[in-house]
C-alpha cells in the first residue's frame, strides 16, 4: 500500500510516499519558497538519490504538482502512475474540539477546519491549500486529515479550562488544546507495547525539539499537556518563549509601543533558547559552545532542562505517580547530556539513569537502571507512519 503523507506549511511542503505497513519510505522531500519561488528536493531512501530542482510554485497547487511529477518521473521518480498512490494523508495544525480523531476529508470537514482558523492562523489555512491542491492534482483520490490536537481531546476539564471569564470558553473555545499530539500518540502508544501492553501504565512523553512539549498519559489516554491554546506555552523552545507571565507582555508592549500581534511574534520567533543563548535555536550550536565556555549557552540549556524536569515533576503529581518517562524529538532522542540533565535529581521519583546507556542516540531503547523503578525509555517518533497508519485504515473502511 502507498500512502503520501503531507504536511503543508504556510510557504513549505513535505511529503512522504510510505507503506503504512511496514513503514518503509518509498520517496520523500520537501518544496520550499512556494509563494516566492520555489524549490523542490526530493530524496529517494532505497538508493540514497537526492535531487534538487527550482520550479515555479506561486501556489500550493504547483508544488504538489511538481510532487507529482516527480513521484512518476521516469528517471527520480519511484512510480509508475498516480494511480499507485492509494490515498492521501494530511497533518493538520488544529482540530479545535471537533476532532478528537482523524478523519476521511469531505466538505464538512474542510469546513470544520476553516472554522479553526482563528484558532490556528498560520497554520489551518496553509494545511487546507495542502488539502485543495490534492483534489486538484488528484480527482477523487480518498484524503484523510489527522489533527495536532486530536490525542489531548480526552483532557479534563480541569487540565483544559483557563481560570478566565467562561464567556471566553463559551463564547471563543479559549482553552487548552495542545499540540504534537500525533507525535505523543505515536510514542505513547509504542511505550505501552514495549510495555508488554499494559495499558494502566502511567507515562510523560517529552517531545523535545525545536519545538517543545510534554504530555501526561494514562490508560493510554492523554490526561494533561504543556502547550496550550497555541504552541507558545509550556517549556521554553527553540525560538518559543514558553509559558510566562502575561504581564511581561503588557510591559514589552507599552515600552516599545508594540502591537499584540509583534509582541506575541516576538515570544514565538526571537525567544527560547535564542534569546537566552544569544547564539543560536539550534541546540547542537548551544552544546557546543557552552563546552567552549559560553556562559549564556549553558544557562539557556539549565534552564531547558529545569523547565522540563518540573513539568515532569507535576505531571507525577497529576497522574498520581510515574511508570515511564519517555524521550523523543530532535534534541530527546539524541541528547544525551540533555537527557541526563533532566533526570539529574529525579531519583526521588524512582527515576535511575545508566550512563553509558544514556550515551545512545536516535534508537528505541531503555537508558533507566534495571533497578529504576521508573522505565526510562528513548522512542524516536514517526509523526508521518501515524498519520499513514490512520488514513490507511480509514481509507480500508470506505
Ligand atoms: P526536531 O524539531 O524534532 O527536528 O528537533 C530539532 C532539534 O534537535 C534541533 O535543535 C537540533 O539541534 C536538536 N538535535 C538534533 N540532534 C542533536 C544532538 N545530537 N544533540 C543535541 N541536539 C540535537
Amino acid at each position: 500500500m502507498n500512502i503520501l503523507v503531507i504536511n503543508a506549511g504556510s510557504s513549505s511542503l513535505k511529503y512522504q510516499l510510505m507503506d503504512p505497513n511496514t513503514g518503509d519510505v518509498t520517496a520523500k522531500g520537501l518544496c520550499e519558497r512556494i509563494g516566492l519561488d520555489g524549490r523542490l528536493t526530493h530524496k529517494v531512501p532505497a538508493t540514497d538519490k537526492k535531487v534538487e530542482k527550482d520550479i515555479p510554485m506561486p501556489t500550493h497547487k504547483e508544488a504538489i504538482e511538481a510532487v507529482m511529477a516527480i513521484l512518476v518521473d521516469p528517471v527520480d521518480g519511484v512510480i509508475k502512475t498516480v494511480d499507485e498512490i492509494d490515498a492521501v494523508g494530511h497533518r493538520v495544525l488544529h482540530g479545535g474540539v471537533k476532532f478528537v480523531e482523524s478523519c476521511l476529508v469531505d466538505e464538512a470537514c474542510k469546513q470544520a477546519i476553516r472554522d479553526c482558523i482563528p484558532l490556528g492562523p498560520l497554520h489551518n489555512p496553509a494545511n487546507l491549500m495542502g488539502i485543495e491542491a490534492c483534489e486538484k492534482a488528484m480527482p477523487g483520490k480518498p484524503q484523510v486529515a489527522v489533527f495536532d490536537t486530536a490525542f489531548h481531546m480526552t483532557m479534563p476539564p480541569k487540565a483544559y479550562r483557563y481560570a478566565i471569564p467562561t464567556k471566553y470558553y463559551t463564547e471563543d473555545h479559549l482553552r487548552r488544546y495542545g499540540f504534537h499530539g500525533t507525535s505523543h500518540r505515536f510514542v505513547s502508544k509504542r511505550c505501552i507495547e514495549l510495555m508488554d501492553g499494559n495499558k494502566d501504565l502511567k507515562i510523560v512523553v517529552c517531545h523535545l525539539g525545536n519545538g517543545s512539549s510534554l504530555s501526561a498519559v494514562k490508560d493510554g489516554k492523554c490526561q494533561d499537556t504543556s502547550m496550550g491554546l497555541s504552541p507558545l506555552a509550556g517549556v521554553p523552545m527553540g525560538t518559543r518563549s514558553g509559558d510566562i507571565d502575561a504581564c511581561v507582555a503588557q510591559y514589552i508592549m507599552n515600552k516599545e509601543g508594540m502591537s499584540a500581534d509583534d509582541c506575541l511574534n516576538m515570544l514565538n520567533k526571537k525567544s527560547g533558547v535564542l534569546a537566552l543563548s544569544g547564539v543560536s535555536s539550534d541546540f547542537r550550536d548551544i552544546e557546543t559552545e557552552a563546552n567552549k565556555g559560553n556562559e549564556d549557552c549553558a544557562l539557556a540549556l539549565e534552564k531547558f532542562a529545569y523547565e522540563v524536569k518540573k513539568y515532569i515533576g507535576s505531571y507525577s503529581a497529576a497522574l498520581g505517580g510515574l511508570d515511564c518517562l519517555v524521550f523523543t524529538a530532535g534534541v530527546g532522542e539524541n541528547s544525551g547530556t540533555m537527557r541526563a540533565s533532566i533526570c539529574e535529581g529525579l531519583e526521588y521519583l524512582g527515576v535511575k539513569i545508566d550512563a553509558e546507556k544514556n550515551n545512545m542516540r536516535g534508537e528505541e531503547a531503555i537508558i533507566s537502571t534495571p533497578d529504576s523503578k521508573v522505565t526510562v525509555w528513548v522512542i524516536p517518533t514517526n509523526e508521518e507512519l501515524m498519520i499513514a497508519q490512520d488514513t490507511a485504515e480509514i481509507v480500508g473502511k470506505l
